[in-house]
């Protein structure tokens, strides 16, 4: 008889079971896929960490996560530096004193707050669509070039036909400063996320392709309590219904040369072209091995917008009225059974960035385990 039974091997599930074994208490954690990591999942292809279910980039201000995490992996110093392609034409992301020096030549950030203030003006009154809420944001060349076939494409309609609140802000930097995230820490752990969750996990019991919903009665009367990191609308199965979900789908290709865009994220901004963006995985790790080499070989991964239906890989909770509040309802079930923790992205039905589903299952083990 086992403490704990942890349904998923992701982040959550990888800390609360090595939290619980540091308090003395016997874990076994399953997963249904055939690899531990859940959603961080990397795999090692000719030398190359690949990023299996979407680029995953570490970044936090929560110095007790950072503190936490550094114990099982060693970070290196990458810094989130997208670039933009709009038809050919290359654009600094975030928007800062490159890409506007590239879009309209000017080169003081005067000159550029003042080619913003004029182009915003075209906005009069409080904006109709998402269209117009951007150009009163950053003015018409940055919303044509850079935004909006990006949203298009993102949300499978024309920006005048998506509604004004999705864009509340848009920083706009009037420094040469490309680095994405405001955060105090960053970088991707040396050697794959991969490694790190096996460290979590160093000396628990595993068992994979093991699906807890399919065995449910079994696996429970091995265990005095369950956490639960699954999908929280499955474990009910699905009787008040389906929560939804955004997806993204992505083509892998495995190229012969040592580069294909010199970065590990390349954002396609127009509308033609079908992806979003294309991720070259290599540069997460500067393009080298393990022990410093060049790597002759290159991958890439195509990212593409894609509508999700039951049965699909759930990515993005949908945070609109009719998925909260039938969230809601699912909660107040799960709060209903006391041998059970509902924990992580797909157990909370909420958008968690790796740090905050660190800070959440620390929190949750210093209640449970104290
Ligand atoms: C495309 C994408 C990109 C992202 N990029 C970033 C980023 O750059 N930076 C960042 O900080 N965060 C990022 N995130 C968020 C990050 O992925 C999550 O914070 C993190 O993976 C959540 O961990 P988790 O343990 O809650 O869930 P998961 O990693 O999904 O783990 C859940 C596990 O449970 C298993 N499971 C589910 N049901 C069952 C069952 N019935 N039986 C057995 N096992 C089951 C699954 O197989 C899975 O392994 C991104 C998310 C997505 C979707």
């Amino acid at each position: 008889m086992y403490d704990y039974l942890v349904v998923g091997s992701g982040l959550y599930g990888a800390i609360f079971a090595h939290e619980a074994k540091a308090h003395g208490k016997s874990v076994l954690v399953i997963d249904k896929r055939p690899n531990i990591a859940g959603n961080i999942y990397t795999e090692n292809i000719e030398g190359i960490n690949v990023h299996k279910y979407g680029a995953h980039i570490f970044h936090t201000n929560n110095k007790k996560v950072w503190n936490y995490i550094t114990q099982f992996a060693e970070f290196n110093r990458f810094t989130n530096s997208p670039v933009a392609n709009y038809k050919g034409e290359l654009y600094s992301l975030p928007f800062n004193m490159y890409t506007f020096n590239k879009m309209w030549g000017v080169v003081t950030p005067e000159e550029a707050a003042a080619k913003i203030e004029e182009q915003r003006k075209e906005i009069t009154g409080e904006p109709k669509n998402l269209e117009e809420q951007a150009i009163s944001l950053v003015g018409r060349d940055i919303y044509e070039k850079l935004i909006k076939g990006y949203t298009e494409k993102q949300w499978g309609r024309d920006c005048k036909d998506l509604p004004a609140f999705i864009i509340k802000r848009l920083p706009v930097r009037l420094t040469f400063d490309n680095n994405y995230f405001n955060a105090l820490y960053q970088g991707i752990p040396i050697g794959g996320y991969t490694k790190m969750i096996a460290n979590l996990l160093d000396g628990i019991e595993v068992r994979l392709n093991t699906d807890y919903l399919e065995n449910k009665a079994a696996l429970d009367a091995l265990a005095d309590k369950v956490v639960y990191t699954g999908p929280i609308d499955a474990y009910f199965d699905y009787k008040l219904g389906t929560l939804e979900y955004r997806s993204v789908r992505f083509e892998n290709e495995l190229l012969d040369k040592p580069s294909f865009q010199g970065n590990a994220a390349v954002n396609y901004t127009d509308r033609e072209t079908p992806w979003t963006r294309i991720i070259e995985h290599k540069w997460f790790e500067f393009g080298k091995d393990e022990n410093g080499n060049d790597l002759p070989k290159t991958i890439i991964s195509r990212e593409y917008s894609s509508e999700w239906k039951p049965g699909d890989e759930p990515y993005y909770p949908v945070n609109d009225a009719k998925n909260g509040a039938l969230y809601a309802e699912y909660k107040k079930l799960a709060e209903a059974e006391p041998k059970v923790i509902f924990g992580g992205r797909l157990g909370e039905y909420k958008y968690y960035d790796m740090d905050q589903v660190i800070a959440a299952v620390l929190d949750r083990c210093e209640a449970e385990l104290a």
